[in-house]
Formats: structure tokens, sequence, C-alpha cells
């Protein structure tokens, strides 16, 4: 591959498997945007500001801008070794935890958090085509927002009764014994990621919609290889 191929949807559809496992068929570079969302959530946790104050107070919401456009984040983009840091420490286990998993669509409601993580994104996929590799880009905003332009745009959906058995199953392998209900969490989840003013989710009118209920990941893959064109 040699273009970008955005890879967007809800989560619980298989975005970060797939994206990630095709980059790897196609031999490149994989960027998954939620963990640089998260990243941030992170820090933003760490820093003791409350969250709710973004909403309904300005100036609390110009201290957490500030301690969010602070935070070091650096990813890299490597299919076969995805890693996500904060200020040079690994915070890919951290990232997927209870805590964060609740804040972080609060903190990507946020226009300046937003446009700092879109540049910061744009760089990564313009060095990649630089450089003469291929990247797969996951997230939310994509194909609308981040890489119009995208080769090939995939927009990929679950039934919530699917989504909510994948989520079940990644919560309790990775032990998080205080994860709230799949699938209320879920319904939460997507209400505030397509409900809000910025870039909120949704396929780009070019966009090609990948139903995975009823696929494996290979099925999926396969379908995506074929789109791709390689
Ligand atoms: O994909 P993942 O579940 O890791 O994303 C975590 C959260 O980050 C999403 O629920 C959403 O609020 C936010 N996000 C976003 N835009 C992206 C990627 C993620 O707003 N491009």
């Amino acid at each position: 591959l040699r273009g970008v191929v955005a890879v967007d949807g809800p989560s619980g559809t298989g975005k970060s498997t797939t994206a990630r496992g095709l980059a790897m068929r196609l031999d490149a570079r994989y960027l998954d945007t939620g963990a640089m969302y998260r990243a941030v959530t992170l820090a933003v946790l760490r820093s003791g500001l409350a969250l709710d104050v973004a909403a309904t107070d300005a100036d609390g919401a110009d201290d957490l801008v500030a301690v969010a456009l602070g935070a070091r984040v650096t990813v890299s983009t490597d299919p076969a070794e995805p890693r996500v840091q904060l200020d040079g420490e690994d915070v890919a286990a951290e990232i997927r935890g209870t805590a964060v998993t609740g804040a972080v669509s609060a903190v990507s409601a946020l226009t300046a958090v937003r446009a700092h993580l879109v540049d910061e994104q744009r760089r990564i996929a313009a060095q990649a085509i630089e450089d003469g590799a291929g990247i797969v880009v996951e997230g939310r905003d994509i194909g609308t927002v981040v890489l119009p332009d995208a080769g090939l745009k995939v927009f990929l959906t679950a039934s919530e009764l699917v989504r909510a058995g994948r989520r079940t199953a990644e919560d309790s392998a990775a032990g998080r014994a205080d994860a709230p209900d799949a699938r209320t969490d879920l319904a939460r989840r997507d209400k505030l990621d397509s409900s809000r003013a910025a870039s909120p989710l949704r396929p780009a009118d070019d966009a090609v919609e990948v139903d995975t209920s009823t696929l494996d990941i290979d099925g999926v893959l396969d379908r995506l290889q074929g789109l791709a064109g390689d």
C-alpha cells in the first residue's frame, strides 16, 4: 500500500484489530488515533483537574486544555508493535483502563484538543507518504476530517449485541473487574461521540460500510484487502 486507508466506526466493531491486521497484510504503517486521545485523557486525569468544568466554567476548561496540549504523547506506527507513551512513559495498558475509558469522550469533545491532535495525525500520515510507505489510520473522524483525501475509507459497524459481547470479552481478558456494564457504556460513549459539536462520529459520504457482526477477523481483512486493491 502506498496511500492512506481510513478506518472509522464506533467501539466494539473490531476497529483496532482490523486496522492493525490490515496494516500488517499491506506492509503499511498503522496509527491508532484513539490511543492519542486516551493518552491525553490520562494526562488530564493525572493532573487532578475536574472534568466536568469543561461544560460549565470557561477558566476551568482553559486549565484543562493547557494540560491536554502540554502532554507529550508519542506513538509508534509499526503495526507489529504499536506503542504509546506519555512524557516518555509506556502507558499502553493504563489508557485502556476503566478511568480513561470513562473520561475520554469528554476530553475529546474539546475543540482545542482535537485541533492539536488532528495536526499531529496529519503530520504522521504525511511522513509515511513522504517515506514511500502506506498508512492505515483508525479513529472516528479520519475519513471526514483528518484525512478526507484517503484513497479508501471504511466505516465499520456491528450490532449492539455483538459489540457489547466483544467489549465484555476484552474486559475480562484484561482482568478489568471494575469495568462498567459493556452495553450501557458503549451506548453512553456512542451518544457522546456522535452528538458532540466538534467532528461527530459519522461515516464519510464516500466510505464503504462493512458490518462485522457475522464476519471473523480474516473475513473482514479479506474484504478490506480486496477494497484496497492490494
Ligand atoms: O478508539 P477508542 O475507543 O480507543 O477511542 C477512544 C475515544 O477517543 C472515543 O470514544 C472518542 O471519544 C475519542 N476519539 C475521537 N476521535 C478519534 C479517535 C478517538 O474522538 N479519531
